[in-house]
C-alpha cells in the first residue's frame, strides 16, 4: 500500500449554541458548547487515517492549546504529524454561533494555516518523497498550495486538488493536478460556467479537463458524482440513506479516493468505495467524529 501525504489546514470549531444569534452590541446566554477538530486538511486526514490508509499531514497549528489538541485527535486517527509544526500565533479556528433553528453565524481565523510556506514544503521533502500520493485543498496559502503540487509531480508523484474553498485557478497550478476533486458549486467557480443542468455540467466539466486536468471527479451530495477521464464520462449514484448532517461528506468521500489509489485499485473501484464513505458520514452529525472505520466501510451495504 503506498503512503499519501497530505498538505492542509487544521482548524479548531468552537461551537456554542443557544435561542438565537446575537446582534451587534448584545450579549445573549448561550445553551451549549463543543470544541470539534476540523479544517478540510485534518478532516482528510483523519478520515484517511480511520480508513487503514498510511497518511502523513503535513500544516501548521498556533503555540496553543487548541494545536496540540488538533495533532493528538489526529495522531489518534493514525495520522502521522511529525510534518505538522507551530508558528508563534494562534492555532486555525471557526468560532461557530448556531441558533435553535440552526441557522448559523461563522468566523474563521485562519491563524497559523496562513503561515504555511513553501519552505515548510522543503521541509518535509522527505514525506513527499516516500509519498505515492499527495493530496491538498484550498485552506492554506495559494503559493504553498501550488508549490507543494509542483514538487510533487516533479517527484513523479500522483496529485489530488480538493479545490475547496473555491477560487479561479491559475493554469500553472492546474496543469500539476491529475484528480481535481469539487463539488458542483465550487466547479462552477473554478470554470466560470453554471452547473445546474446537466448540460452545463458536463459543459463547465469539459472546460476544467481542456486546462490539463487527467481526472475530474464532481461530488453531486445524494446524486453522486460525474466522473470525466480519456475514457469518457459517466455517473456514479450515491446510496440512497437518511442524511443527518452533510459536513464533512466531501473531506471523507476524499480520502475515500486516495486511500483506494494509493492500495492500487482502479478508479471505478476507488469512486465506488468513496461513495460509501460519504454515505456513513453523512448518516452522523458531526465532522471528524462522523467519519467511519474501515471496518464499517467493509460491512456496508447500502
Ligand atoms: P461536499 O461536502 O464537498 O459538498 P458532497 O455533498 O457532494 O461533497 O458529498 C460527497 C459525496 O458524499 C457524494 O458524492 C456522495 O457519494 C456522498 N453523499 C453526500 N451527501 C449524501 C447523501 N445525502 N446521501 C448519500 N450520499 C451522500
Amino acid at each position: 500500500m503506498g503512503k499519501i501525504c497530505v498538505v492542509g489546514s487544521l482548524n479548531m470549531d468552537l461551537v456554542a449554541t443557544g435561542k438565537r444569534i446575537p446582534v451587534v452590541g448584545e450579549t445573549v446566554l448561550g445553551e451549549t458548547f463543543k470544541q470539534v477538530p476540523g479544517g478540510k486538511g485534518a478532516n482528510q486526514a483523519a478520515a484517511m487515517g480511520r480508513l487503514h490508509g498510511d497518511v502523513a499531514m503535513i500544516g501548521k497549528v498556533g503555540e496553543d492549546a487548541f494545536g496540540e489538541a488538533l495533532i493528538q485527535a489526529l495522531a489518534e486517527a493514525k495520522v502521522e504529524t511529525k510534518d505538522v509544526t507551530k508558528a508563534p500565533t494562534s492555532t486555525g479556528i471557526a468560532l461557530i454561533t448556531v441558533q435553535a433553528d440552526g441557522d448559523n453565524a461563522i468566523v474563521v481565523v485562519p491563524g497559523a494555516n496562513a503561515e504555511l510556506k513553501p519552505a515548510d514544503i522543503d521541509a518535509a521533502k522527505a514525506t513527499i518523497e516516500e509519498s505515492e500520493i499527495v493530496i491538498t485543498q484550498l485552506e492554506t496559502p495559494m503559493d504553498t498550495v501550488t508549490y507543494a503540487l509542483k514538487l510533487a509531480k516533479k517527484l513523479g508523484k500522483v496529485t489530488i486538488l480538493n479545490p475547496a474553498p473555491a477560487v479561479r485557478l491559475k493554469d500553472e497550478l492546474i496543469q500539476n493536478v491529475d484528480y481535481l476533486t469539487p463539488n458542483e458549486t465550487e466547479l462552477a467557480i473554478l470554470s466560470g460556467m453554471p452547473t445546474e443542468s446537466q448540460e452545463e455540467l458536463e459543459a463547465a466539466a469539459k472546460a476544467m479537463m481542456n486546462k490539463g486536468v487527467k481526472v475530474l471527479i464532481v461530488t453531486l451530495g445524494s446524486k453522486g458524482c460525474l466522473v470525466i477521464d480519456e475514457n469518457g464520462t459517466r455517473q456514479f449514484s450515491a446510496f440512497k440513506v437518511k442524511a443527518v448532517d452533510t459536513t464533512a461528506a466531501g473531506d471523507s468521500f476524499n480520502g475515500g479516493v486516495a486511500v483506494a489509489l494509493a492500495e492500487g485499485k482502479s478508479l471505478e473501484e476507488a469512486i465506488g468505495f468513496a461513495t460509501k464513505v460519504g454515505a456513513l458520514t453523512v448518516q452522523k452529525a458531526g465532522a471528524q467524529s462522523s467519519l467511519p472505520t474501515r471496518e464499517e466501510v467493509d460491512g456496508f451495504r447500502g
